[in-house]
């Protein structure tokens, strides 16, 4: 629990309350890559965090494109490549130079600039063992990707500073617990409760405002983990949960949840409000403004979750909270690069043990299954699951030999999507898969296989990759209706809403 009481101040907003009110007295802010990739948007980022109450608390990733480099890095180091790993590494000084130019104190931009040295530093030291190592194995990658996080919260805590407000920088490779999982860990919240208390409380309470690395957390050993990419969601709203947050605020470069990815549809629109359930379903199935175990802990603590741009910081966003507002299908998702597994089986009886078989060795493969649906024949059964390194060649030279003993056949489909449309309420009617389907099949795209989910927030249909885009398109034409529009106070949201999206 915390460890002194704070003063019960109202959340300064930057408009007014959109379908959430109450005063809020700690606030997690997490800036992603595009809002922190240069001195104007770090400024803007910390002028948006200063219009909230304190205490508060910011995540951060690292500086557009910068994890990308380092990930390129870190593959030339383990391929020997030094030509491109020298290449990546002088693009990632320079673009961290470019944000220590912008520190206005010099006394703050020379002290900054010494501890992103050492980063670098340790940085060639990790990308020479993966050299030496001739593989980027997972836990060497971490270590160096973390350099990305750990210096842009370096530079923003010192832009604070150079700006006269206090700030301190904390890496969450002592704060958020997690598995050995490198690449993909998963967080152990208790014990990130515990850290967060003893190192992020008593700085809070010192007035600090704390810049947390995104991204990263710690394994069992000390070692650097990541909780994959796009993890800083993860990390906002672990730390939301871990310090009893009223609200875990995304900030990002478009204004909201939409109604589909803006870069495919142009006509999304901002959805002003959606239920865990329904974001946790979004960022499932491809929706990437949310890391996919983002809600989780926010589910947990009951804990609102707005998403905000950077770029259009006046703008309502989406607010995310456990109840649905209203019954309307909300947004269109893909999720592509997937792989389809189909077992089959000569006798119903057959199914449970090869089916348990598949599970068992997904499982130890560390596959992560996105759904799974049964034939009405009870003799076959579907698994998509997430592309894993080798695709089917690999996950079948494991499955085949098991399914020998036990009479069953496996198939294996490489470049599948799923698309859903999301809503609760809306999902949940009888028509809402046919309505898929029959728009799926008046634009010529081949189902492969459907799914109601049991939750009803969502329907899907599994289909061939090169048609997920227009998939997507119909589907969003034809099933998500625009919010009604409302008289009084709420109508110049609508009008905003109504206005094409800004995208960062
Ligand atoms: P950040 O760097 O701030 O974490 P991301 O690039 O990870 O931002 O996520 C924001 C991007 O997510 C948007 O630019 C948009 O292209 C994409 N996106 C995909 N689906 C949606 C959706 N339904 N609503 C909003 N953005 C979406
Ligand atoms: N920087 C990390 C990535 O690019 C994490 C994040 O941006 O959320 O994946
Ligand atoms: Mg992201």
């Amino acid at each position: 629990m915390r460890t002194a009481v704070m003063p019960k101040q109202g959340t300064i907003r930057l408009t007014e309350p959109a379908g959430f009110e109450g005063a809020a007295t700690m606030i997690v802010l997490k800036f992603g890559g595009t809002s922190v990739a240069n001195p104007d948007r770090i400024r803007e980022a910390i002028r948006i965090t200063l219009l909230q109450s304190v205490p508060r608390v910011v995540v951060v990733s690292a500086a557009s494109g910068v994890t990308n480099l380092l990930l390129e890095a870190a593959r030339c180091a383990a391929a020997q490549d030094n030509e491109g790993r020298h290449q990546a590494v002088a693009e990632i000084h320079r673009r961290h130079d470019a944000i220590l130019s912008g520190i206005p104190d010099p006394a703050e931009s020379a002290c900054a600039r010494e501890s992103v040295d050492v980063l670098h530093h340790l940085l060639d030291q990790g990308l020479s063992d993966i050299h030496d190592a001739g593989d980027a194995v997972a836990h060497l990658s971490d270590r160096v990707v973390s350099t990305g996080e750990k210096c842009l919260s370096t530079m923003m805590a010192a832009m604070m500073r150079a700006e006269g407000h206090p700030a301190r920088a904390v890496f969450a490779d002592t704060v958020i617990a997690t598995d050995d999982r490198h690449g993909n860990a998963r967080p152990d919240r208790p014990r990130t409760r515990a850290s967060a208390q003893s190192h992020i409380v008593p700085l809070l309470d010192a007035g600090q405002t704390v810049i947390v690395t995104g991204f990263i957390g710690f394994a069992p050993d000390g070692s650097t983990t990541t909780l994959g990419r796009g993890g800083s969601d993860y990390s906002a709203t672990l730390l939301g949960a871990a310090l009893d947050a009223e609200e875990v605020q995304i900030w990002t470069d478009v204004p909201g949840v939409l109604s589909a990815d803006p870069r495919k549809v142009s006509t999304a629109r901002v959805v002003p409000h959606v239920s865990f359930d329904e974001a946790q379903e979004l960022a499932h199935f491809g929706a990437k403004v949310l890391h996919p175990r983002t809600i989780r802990p926010a589910v947990a603590r009951n804990i609102p979750v707005r998403i905000l741009s950077t770029f259009a910081p006046l703008e309502p966003g989406t607010v995310v909270t456990k109840e649905a507002t209203d019954d309307r299908m909300k947004a269109v998702t893909a999720l592509r690069g997937l792989i389809l597994l189909t077992l089959d089986v000569p006798e119903l009886e057959d199914l449970a043990p090869a089916a348990s078989a598949v599970f068992r060795l997904l499982h130890e493969e560390r596959v992560e299954i996105v759904s799974v649906s049964q034939a009405s024949s009870r003799r076959r059964m579907t698994f998509l699951v997430d592309a894993v390194i080798g695709g089917c060649s690999r996950l079948q030279v494991h499955l085949e030999s098991e399914m020998d003993e036990l009479e069953a056949s496996i198939s294996c489909t490489e470049d599948v999507a799923v698309v859903a449309a999301v809503g609760e309420g809306a999902a949940n009617t009888v028509s809402a898969m046919s309505r898929m389907l029959s728009v799926l099949h008046r634009n010529n795209v081949p189902v492969i296989s459907t799914s109601q989910q049991t939750s009803n927030v969502a329907v899907l249909a599994v289909i061939a990759e090169r048609a997920a885009d227009k998939a997507v398109l119909a589907l969003h034409d034809a099933m998500v209706q625009p919010a009604s529009r409302k008289k009084s106070r709420r109508r110049r949201r609508s009008e905003l809403m109504a206005e094409p999206v800004r995208v960062g």
